[in-house]
């Protein structure tokens, strides 16, 4: 650029080094604001669709969920609010409604419902907010919409009948793991020890709760999902997949990320990879920046095309994000970077929004070609769900008290005997009576 400006300069350039170099900054700086906004247009005409937040999991960490304490149009603690989602041009919010892996066999459902009243709460007491369910009213929302997604299946406790519930409250969403195996699904992480599974990563069960997702027209979230369970998933969905808040292996190796081989089923499967930008998955460190995010985007366009990428954030989720995109609000720095690499507004607009619509558009397609199949009645069998808390439906055993405390029914029915017969001949041999 320096020798393009001195040629264009040129005599007087020459002869004048000092007002040659006030061009430079001048025209740097302009070019700068320039492309910055170039971007701004842009994520204003496409509001982005963030895959996932995690918002939901602070409030509950931090303030219990009493919305009432807080305000969220500013929230100091948290990377997400709702000043910060305008400035970041972030026009739908999928919100997470996750609960600890540790909740597993114990209150995961109740913890999850909690979690999606919560969302809803904001996303109506919020006027800047709004819940939508279907692809027509994501796109057509003019205020920052809100999608419910679940993260983990251990949040249906392996039941069909309150996936069909969680649904009912607007659940559009799920990720079939966490950080643990569920009864019937891998997780990529090997941290909790639950369910291990060794060549089935998707048991007959995990099919039914594949072609009940498909059916009810619900997105199959597979970030932190295993390989293997990722790839047999793909392989029986009907409906396009996504992987709300993962990125690209080959940049960075970590296991929550894609491989080349999967990001190729994929596309096979007209599904969606959204970048995470969590430092650990974008950087491979605690310490990353906004060229080591773009270079995700970058590869995936290389290996599968831009139509099926989008952005999973995964802000107050992830502990750790890249100098530059530390917030929600960072969002423009990242499509600014992606403008510069030469990305095209077609393809832009894409991730920031269109690839979403038409991945939620088609789930919903599929939804309405199944209309007339009726609900699945598959049940997971109780061995391969054992565990303390599940209830196993059988008649009622007859109250037992221990002999020390009561008397059997034969002893209470004996002494009842012994009394009736005391009290006739009491009333026999009374002369008052
Ligand atoms: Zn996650």
């Amino acid at each position: 650029m320096l020798s393009w400006l001195i040629a264009k300069g040129g005599h007087d350039s020459w002869i004048n080094p000092a007002k040659s170099l006030v061009s430079c900054m001048f025209f740097v700086l302009t070019s700068g604001s320039n492309m910055r906004e170039r971007t701004l247009e842009l994520m204003k005409k496409y509001p982005l669709i963030d895959g996932h937040n995690d918002l939901a999991l602070q409030l509950r960490i931090l303030h219990n969920n009493k919305l009432s304490q807080i305000d969220l149009h500013n929230v100091s603690n948290v990377a997400t609010d709702i000043n910060r989602l305008k400035t970041g041009h972030v026009g739908a919010q999928v919100f997470a409604a996750y609960v600890m892996c540790t909740a597993q066999e114990k209150d995961a459902v109740r913890l999850t419902l909690e979690q999606i009243d919560v969302i809803r709460r904001m996303c109506s007491e919020y006027q800047e907010l709004e819940l939508v369910t279907s692809a027509e009213a994501l796109n057509s929302s003019k205020k920052i919409a809100c999608l419910i997604s679940i993260e983990g299946g251990h949040s249906i406790d392996s039941s069909l009948a309150a996936l069909r519930m969680f649904y009912q409250l607007g659940v559009r969403s799920m990720a079939l793991t966490h950080t643990c195996n569920t009864p019937w699904a891998e997780s990529s992480s090997k941290l909790y020890s639950f369910y291990p599974r060794s060549n089935n990563s998707l048991t007959k069960f995990g099919k039914a709760v594949v072609a009940e997702m498909n059916r009810l027209g619900m997105i199959i979230d597979l970030s932190h999902s295993s390989w293997d369970t990722a790839q047999a998933v793909i392989q029986i969905s009907r409906a396009p997949v996504t992987f709300s808040h993962s990125s690209a292996f080959a940049v960075c190796k970590h296991d929550r990320n894609i491989p080349d081989w999967l990001l190729h089923m994929l596309k096979e499967n007209k599904g969606l990879v959204m970048v995470n930008m969590h430092s650990r998955f974008v950087a491979c460190s605690d310490s990353g920046n906004i060229s080591n995010a773009a270079d995700h985007f970058d590869h995936i366009k290389k290996v599968i095309g831009a139509e099926w990428i989008g952005i999973g954030g995964d802000y107050d989720g992830a502990s750790r994000f890249p100098h530059g995109l530390e917030d929600v609000s960072k969002y423009p720095a990242l499509i600014q970077e992606l403008l510069l690499r030469g990305w095209s507004e077609e393809e832009l607009s894409g991730v920031l929004r269109d690839n979403f619509l038409r991945v939620f558009g088609e789930v919903e397609r599929v939804r309405d070609e199944l209309k007339g199949t009726i609900p699945a009645e598959e049940q997971i069998p109780f061995s391969e769900a054992a565990n303390p808390c599940r209830l196993v439906l059988r008649p009622p055993k007859p109250v037992t008290l221990s002999t020390r405390n009561a008397p059997s029914h034969a002893q209470s029915g004996h002494a009842a005997v012994f009394a009736m017969v005391f009290a006739m001949l009491m009333i026999h041999f009374n002369p008052l009576l």
